[in-house]
């Protein structure tokens, strides 16, 4: 194998099936989802060779019917993390030795098992666990999750290529190190694919990690763990386990061989995971790599030139897919004045149709949030803008949990652009607008700009040219994904690589080359063919 060169996979993504009636890929999910709704799955902890049951279990609960119970997952002792940790250490030499075209050949082979046998059954663990409509869980647990495995094995090669020059009698090669101790994975509820990419891209770059998913994603976790099994990732190298997620992440900041962290998630979370590293550093034989996609407060800007209906799509497809619980979800929309009572009624007439429900009920648009305490979050937020004097509800307002936690695609208009659901993530079904006076757009831009902390992604809409020019040069550190007449969510891995700044994270780019770089440490190697044997330079003659 070390002898033989690899045929990399090419750039195309995985194409987005459309589950029409009557479809072949329809009629799959829907058994399959009504098969596994119908048992009970048991989870395990992923440790090492082992599989561990522990008497400490949770349940399973879809939230779109939160008194059914679909199954069980274990929870972890510290014993279990300790022991976690140990297993991918103990694992570290082979898998830091085995040829990258082996570890490319393990994770491409998972990426055919999730394209083909495994497509509905990732998909309906998606739909089941997380409450996303069949066409959200085929974009994200389907497609993004291939095209991170296939995409990252051409980014991995490039690194690779990327190598110093050799001059006369002098070669020198970059050696592209994995990082010398473990790599610790922590993943958010709401992408499936982040679930599995956070550990599988710096596995494929030779890391051995520890893997701490959301308690709200294991069931399609558990899809992942068989997949990476069946495509003959070696036991040890990524280690899943489940339970309290301060007691899991203090175990792994206070380990001498802690070497990464790659997290996706709140702010907040992040932020403490940078303390407690920073406050440990004197444990560390590593400076560790912190890598971190965190929160949004994702804008729309209509410019007055801009197409009222085009306005409103990109508000209704960005605020409340997925019930608005994208890091990407448009929250924040300013329009001018001139075009809002028409964008209003767009609005009105488009959302009036938005039919929510179970996602086995393929007409419905939306579903539930993902459990009790969002919901509780949501609401609050709902409330308070109905008693609010510098707020109104446009549309929406209504929410029930008595199956499952259900809140109505919800619009706020507001007359304080400060006002707390212009600056602060609710991460639901609920987007707020400003209206501007049309004269005062460039005033609004700096607004945009200085309203909240965070900077992920942001839409600027416009049929002026010099408008956009002018947003882009002033929204510069406003947005790291910043779309022009389009909505701010959506990225596909290859196309439009993923992060934002400021209190929205590290930016290391998702599902790109950027990000692989923080998986490595590399090692220069200078090899002298003729080398010196006396010590005065010529100039000393
Ligand atoms: P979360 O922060 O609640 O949880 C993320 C992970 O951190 C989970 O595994 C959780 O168990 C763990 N965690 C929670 N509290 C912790 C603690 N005190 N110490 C250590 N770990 C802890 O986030 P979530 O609700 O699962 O996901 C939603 C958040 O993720 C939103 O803020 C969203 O913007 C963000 N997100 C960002 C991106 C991005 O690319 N920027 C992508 C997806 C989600």
């Amino acid at each position: 194998m070390k002898k033989n060169t690899f045929q990399i996979p090419e750039r195309i993504n995985e194409e987005t099936k459309d589950y029409l009636k009557g479809s072949p890929e329809r009629k799959t999910v829907i058994e399959t989802y009504n098969s596994m709704y119908s048992q009970k799955i048991d989870i395990p902890l992923y440790i090492g060779e082992e599989e561990i049951y522990t008497d400490k279990r949770k349940n399973i609960t879809p939230p779109h019917d939160h008194q059914k119970i679909v199954g069980t997952y274990s929870i972890c002792s510290p014993f279990h993390v300790e022991n976690a940790i140990k297993c991918a250490l103990d694992t570290k030499e082979e898998w830091t030795n085995t040829p990258w075209q082996e570890r490319a050949s393990i994770f491409l082979k998972a990426a055919e098992l999730i394209a083909g046998p495994y497509r509905a059954k990732i998909n309906a663990a998606t739909m089941i666990g997380q409450s996303k409509s069949i066409f959200q869980a085929e974009i994200d647990a389907a497609c993004e999750f291939v095209d991170f495995l296939k995409f990252n094995i051409i980014y991995m090669t490039e690194i690779y290529n990327e190598q110093p020059i050799t001059v006369g009698d002098v070669s020198n090669r970059l050696e592209y190190r994995p990082l010398e101790g473990f790599v610790y994975a922590i993943t958010p509820f709401n992408f499936t694919a982040i679930g599995g990419n956070l550990c599988a891209s710096a596995a494929l770059m030779g890391n051995v990690i520890l893997w701490k998913p959301s308690d709200h994603q294991v069931y399609s976790a558990k899809v992942i763990m068989d997949v990476f099994n069946e495509a003959g990732l070696p036991k040890g190298v990524i280690n899943m386990v489940t339970g309290d997620p301060e007691m899991v992440t203090n175990i792994a900041l206070e380990n001498y061989n802690l070497s990464g962290i790659h997290f996706t998630g709140s702010t907040h979370v992040f932020k403490g995971l940078w303390s407690k590293v920073g406050a440990n550093i004197n444990m560390y034989k590593d400076y560790p790599r912190i890598v971190g996609e965190t929160g949004g407060k994702d804008f729309i800007v209509s410019h007055p030139s801009a197409d009222s209906l085009v306005v409103s799509t990109a508000i209704v497809r960005g605020a409340f897919e997925y019930q608005g619980q994208k890091c990407s979800a448009a929250s924040r929309v300013y329009l001018p004045e001139s075009k809002s009572l028409e964008i209003f009624e767009n609005l009105k007439s488009q959302i009036g149709t938005i039919k929510m429900g179970s996602p086995i009920d393929f007409e419905n648009f939306m579903t539930a949030v993902i459990h009790k305490n969002s919901y509780n979050k949501i609401v609050s937020y709902i409330e308070k803008a109905k008693n609010d004097t510098d707020t109104i509800i446009l549309i929406g307002g209504d929410y029930d949990d008595s199956k499952g936690y259900f809140i109505a695609p919800t619009v706020i208009i507001t007359t304080n652009p400060k006002y707390a659901t212009m600056t602060e993530e609710i991460f639901g079904p609920v987007v707020t607008i400003y209206v501007y006076p049309d004269e005062k757009w460039k005033e609004t831009l700096q607004l945009v700009d200085q309203t909240s902390e965070y900077a992920l992604t942001g839409a600027f809409i416009s049929n002026e040219k010099e408008s956009v020019a002018y947003a882009l040069k002033n929204l510069r550190y406003s947005a790291g994904n910043f779309y022009i007449n389009d909505k701010p969510s959506g990225a596909v891995v290859g196309q439009q690589p993923f992060g934002g700044s400021r209190a929205s994270g590290t930016n290391d780019k998702a599902g790109s080359k950027l990000n692989l770089l923080r998986w490595v440490s590399p090692r220069l190697i200078k090899e002298n063919f003729n080398p010196p044997t006396d010590y005065p330079y010529p100039y000393m003659a």
